[in-house]
C-alpha cells in the first residue's frame, strides 16, 4: 500500500521505529513553508537552524535508502501551506494511506486532525517516541488534586525509570539539591568554551532573503553554530559531560557578562528538534556520573536531571492539560507594550542589555536570564503576556510553543494565576546583584530605591506588589513580601510608585 508519511521540522528523530525498515512504497515528506516561518517573527538563526537541520535529515534518510519528497522554501510548486502540499504529494504518489507523528504543538495537532477527517484514504497518527511521558501524563498524575507541584511528578519519573536511584531511594540520599545550586560565579572555576559547529549559512540566508521572510537578530559571519545532525548533537552532549557537568549545578543560576552560557549545556535546540532524546541525554549523564563519582558531586548531576526529567516533561504535560485556553490567560490583566529595547538591547540597564544582547546575538539566553532578567522586567512593567509570548517564541533557537508557553505565560509572567508557579518570579535589583556581576558596570545604583540613579527594578518591584496585591492575599509564599510592603513608610511608597510609573510609561528612556 502506497503511504505518505509527514515529518515536521521538529521531528528529526532518526531513531524512530518508522525508519527501522526501508519500504519503497513509503514516501517521507518534509517541507519548508511560510505557514511555519511566519506565525511569529523569528530570530534569523532559528529559521536558518530549522532549514539546515531539515535538509541534513533529508540526506540522512536518502543515504539510508528511504524515499523523500522535500519542498524547499523557494520551490515553485511549494504552496507554502502544510495541507495543500500534502494533498499534492498524496495525489502524485497515488497514496492509499497518510501517516504522521503526533505534533507537539496544539495548532498543528488540531490542523492535522481536521485534515485527516476529510481524507478519503486511510490515515494514522504515531507517537514521536521522544519523551519519557505521554501527552496527558500530567493531567492524569494530578487528577483530582488541587495543587500541581512539579516535584512529585519528577520523583515519579525518576522512580519509574530508575534514574539516579539506588534500592528505591534517591542516589546521595536527597531528591533535591536546589539550595546548593545557587552560587554566584566569581571568576573561578575556569569556564570552558562552549562546543560549537561550523555551518556555512550563506546560501540559505540568500534563500531566506529571496523568499522575503521577515526575521530579527544576528548571525555572526553567516555561520550557524548549533548542532544540525544527530552525530553533532551526540558530540555536544559528550562535551557537556566532560567539561561542563562538573560545575553545572553550582552555577546554574549565575550570570556573568563574560560568559553567556557559563556551565549550561546549550542542548535544547538539538533535543527540541529531536536529534537526540531526553532519555539518551539522561542515560549518558548518569553513566558519566557513575564513572566519575570521585570528581563530580551528585548535586551537579541532579540539578541537570531535574531540568530535563522534571521541568521539560512537566511543562509539556501542563501544555496539553491546559491548552487551548492557556494561551489566552491574563489573570493579572497586564496590558503594557514591551519596550523597543527588547529588539535592540539599547538600554542603560546593564542586566537587560546583556541578557537581550546575548539573545539577539546567539538566539540563546540561559534559564535565569530568561526568568529573572527579561521575564522579571516584563512582569514588573506589567507587559501584555501576548507580547511577551511572541518575543520569547520568536527570539530563542529552542522556542517551540509546547515548552515556551508554560515557561513564559506560566512560570515567568504568572498570567495563569499560579498553575505552574505558586508565586510570581519577581525580584528587586538585589537578587540580580547577588547572582551576577551586572550591577558593577551599570548606569544605575542597585542600592538606591528612588532618585535618578536608582535601579529601576527596585521601584518597579514594590509598585508591582502594591498594585497587584489582591492576587496574592492569602498566598503563604507571598506573606513576607506583603508584610514588608505594609510596614513601608507611606511617603516612601508613594515616591517609589511615582518613579515606577515613569519607568512603565517610558521604559526606553532607561
Ligand atoms: P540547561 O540549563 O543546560 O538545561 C538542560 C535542559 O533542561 C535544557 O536544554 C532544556 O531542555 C531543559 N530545561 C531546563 N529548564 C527547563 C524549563 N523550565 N522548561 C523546560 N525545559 C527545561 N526552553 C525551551 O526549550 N524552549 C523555550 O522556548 C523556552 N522558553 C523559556 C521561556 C522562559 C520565560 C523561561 C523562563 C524558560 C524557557 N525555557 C525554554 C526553559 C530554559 O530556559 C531553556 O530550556 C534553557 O535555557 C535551554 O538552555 P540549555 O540547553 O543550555 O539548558
Ligand atoms: Fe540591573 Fe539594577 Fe543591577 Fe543595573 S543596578 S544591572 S538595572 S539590577
Amino acid at each position: 500500500m502506497k503511504t505518505v508519511r509527514l515529518i515536521l521540522g521538529d521531528q528529526l528523530n532518526s531513531q524512530h521505529s518508522w525508519f527501522n525498515k526501508i519500504d519503497e512504497d513509503v514516501t517521507y515528506v518534509l517541507m519548508e513553508i511560510r505557514q511555519e516561518t511566519d506565525y511569529v517573527k523569528h530570530h534569523i538563526q532559528k529559521v536558518v537552524g530549522f532549514f539546515l537541520a531539515m535538509r541534513a535529515f533529508k540526506k540522512t534518510l536518502e543515504d539510508a535508502g528511504h524515499q523523500v519528497t522535500y519542498f524547499y522554501i523557494n520551490d515553485k510548486d511549494n504552496s507554502q501551506k502544510l495541507t495543500d502540499n500534502l494533498d499534492k504529494v498524496i495525489k502524485e504518489k497515488e497514496a492509499a494511506c497518510f501517516e504522521y507523528q503526533l505534533p507537539d504543538e496544539y495548532r498543528l495537532d488540531a490542523m492535522l486532525e481536521k485534515y485527516c477527517k476529510q481524507l478519503s484514504i486511510d490515515f494514522q497518527a504515531y507517537d514521536t517516541e521522544h519523551f519519557y511521558t505521554e501527552r496527558h501524563a500530567v493531567a492524569n498524575f494530578y487528577a483530582g488534586k488541587k495543587q500541581i507541584v512539579m516535584e512529585y511528578f519528577y520523583r515519579d519519573i525518576r522512580k519509574k525509570h530508575g534514574v539516579l536511584m539506588e534500592d528505591g531511594e534517591p542516589l546521595g540520599g536527597k531528591w533535591n539539591y536546589d539550595k546548593s545550586n545557587q552560587k554566584k560565579w566569581n571568576g573561578k572555576p575556569k569556564v570552558p568554551s562552549q562546543k560549537t559547529f561550523t555551518h556555512d549559512a550563506k546560501a540559505i540566508l540568500k534563500e531566506i532573503k529571496e523568499a522575503g521572510i521577515e526575521t530579527f537578530g544576528q548571525i555572526s559571519d553567516e555561520q550557524f553554530t548549533y548542532p544540525i545532525t544527530r552525530e553533532e548533537a551526540l558530540k555536544q552532549l559528550h562535551y557537556f559531560c566532560e567539561r561542563l557537568l562538573p560545575h553545572f549545578g553550582d552555577y546554574q543560576d549565575a550570570m556573568h557578562t563574560s560568559y553567556h552560557a557559563l556551565f549550561h549545556s546549550m542542548i535544547s535546540f538539538a533535543m527540541n528538534i529531536k536529534l537526540i532524546s531526553p532519555k539518551e541525554v539522561i542515560d549518558k549523564v548518569s553513566k558519566h556520573y557513575q564513572q566519575n563519582t570521585s570528581s563530580i558531586d551528585i548535586s551537579q548531576v541532579e540539578g541537570f536531571v531535574r531540568q530535563i526529567i522534571g521541568w521539560r516533561e512537566f511543562m509539556r504535560g501542563i501544555y496539553w492539560k491546559e491548552m487551548p485556553d492557556y494561551e489566552q490567560l491574563n489573570v493579572l490583566k497586564n496590558k503594557h507594550q514591551l519596550p523597543d529595547f527588547y529588539w535592540t538591547a539599547d538600554t542603560k540597564m546593564a542586566c537587560l542589555k546583556d541578557a537581550i544582547g546575548n539573545s539577539l546575538k546567539h538566539a540563546y539566553a540561559h534559564h535565569i536570564q530568561r526568568l529573572m532578567i527579561t521575564g522579571n522586567f516584563a512582569l514588573l512593567i506589567q507587559a501584555n503576556p501576548d507580547e511577551v509570548d511572541a518575543w520569547y517564541l520568536g527570539v530563542y533557537i529552542d522556542a517551540l510553543q509546547w515548552v515556551q508557553l508554560p515557561n513564559t505565560r506560566g512560570m515567568s509572567q504568572w498570567a495563569d494565576g499560579g498553575i505552574v508557579a505558586t508565586k510570581p518570579y519577581i525580584s528587586s535589583g538585589s537578587y540580580i546583584q547577588k547572582m551576577s556581576n551586572y550591577c558593577s558596570s551599570c548606569a544605575y545604583d542597585v542600592k538606591e530605591k528612588t532618585g535618578e540613579k536608582a535601579c529601576p527594578f527596585n521601584s518597579l518591584y514594590w509598585n508591582f506588589l502594591a498594585e497587584k496585591r489582591e492576587h496574592f492575599e492569602g498566598n503563604n509564599r507571598m506573606a513576607m513580601m506583603l508584610s514588608l510592603l505594609d510596614k513601608m513608610d507611606k511617603t516612601q511608597l508613594k515616591e517609589l510608585q511615582k518613579r515606577a510609573q515613569h519607568i512603565i510609561a517610558n521604559p526606553d528612556d532607561y
